[in-house]
């Protein structure tokens, strides 16, 4: 059996994380360019960007996007550019959550489905999946379907069927979120059980489920997520830094016999 290399997603500040929560946590545009950069160095040929207000808030601001997708370019870092347009950000329509989708960005996450959070509702109604995605395919940006429950891949397929989603389709399962399907290894291999053929997958673990969750997606043949959107600390009581997780996990797919995707690589597994 060919392995296919692994292709490493870099999520460096989310919608949850805080500077309290995490002093390493990067939230302005040169923190977060600056741990892009750096991962990058260790093996991320994708970074999935989350952008921050003034006062360190989740926005989808799309002047804040443009400015790191600016300074990615003009510094030359060569990596594959992943807007989120994750709920947490402000007002739930296409206008506010897919502003940035005119931008040069390479992929976008899209959630095909909605969900609780631990104290707010992850909602994505079947019209602003379609828009989103609708503008994400003009734009030539290819969707990352989140999914956070198995409910959301039955959705992801439905789309596909009435044409609104385009194979192939690559997925992010993301294990543990609380209020969503619990990270355990039968949870894990139902989900990429549940794909439509074809589909090239990535693993997020949540909380203290990550290495676990990415350990598993390295040996079955899916790509890896970290960074601190995903997990805090490096060990209990510990805060992380991104670049420790991204070595981690690199050291786990080089202990398993997983060679890295470099970010050219990437692009021709994804379709890019
Ligand atoms: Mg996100």
């Amino acid at each position: 059996m060919k392995v296919e290399k692994l292709i490493v997603t870099l999520a460096p500040t989310g919608n949850v994380p805080t500077k309290e929560l995490n002093p390493n946590t990067p939230v302005t545009v040169d923190e977060i360019v600056e741990d892009i950069k750096k991962c990058k160095e260790l093996g991320v040929s994708i970074a999935h960007i989350h952008v921050r207000d003034k006062d360190g808030n989740p926005t989808s601001d799309r002047s804040l996007f443009e400015k790191v997708l600016k300074k990615l370019d003009e510094d030359n870092v060569d990596i594959i550019k992943q807007v989120s347009t994750g709920a947490r950000g402000g007002e739930n329509t296409v206008d506010f959550r897919g502003q940035m989708l005119d931008l040069n960005a390479h992929m976008a996450s899209l959630s095909t489905g909605s969900s609780n959070f631990p104290n707010s509702v992850n909602a994505n109604s079947p019209e602003l999946i379609k828009a989103l995605a609708e503008k994400m395919y003009s734009n030539n940006i290819k969707p990352e379907i989140e999914a956070f429950d198995v409910g959301m891949i039955s959705n992801a397929k439905k789309f596909l069927k009435k044409g609104i989603l385009k194979e192939p389709l690559h997925f992010n399962l993301v294990m543990n979120v609380p209020g969503s399907i619990e990270g355990t290894p039968k949870n894990l291999m139902f989900m990429i059980d549940s794909l439509p053929e074809d589909s090239t997958f990535t693993v997020s673990g949540i909380g203290k489920s990550q290495v676990q969750m990415l350990t598993m997606a390295i040996i079955a043949g899916g790509h890896v997520r970290t960074g601190l959107e995903d997990i805090l600390e490096i060990e209990k009581g510990v805060p992380a830094s991104n670049m420790e997780l991204v070595e981690r996990v690199v050291n786990i797919a080089k202990a398993v016999g997983r060679p890295i995707a470099t970010t050219a690589e990437a692009k021709e597994i994804l379709g890019l």
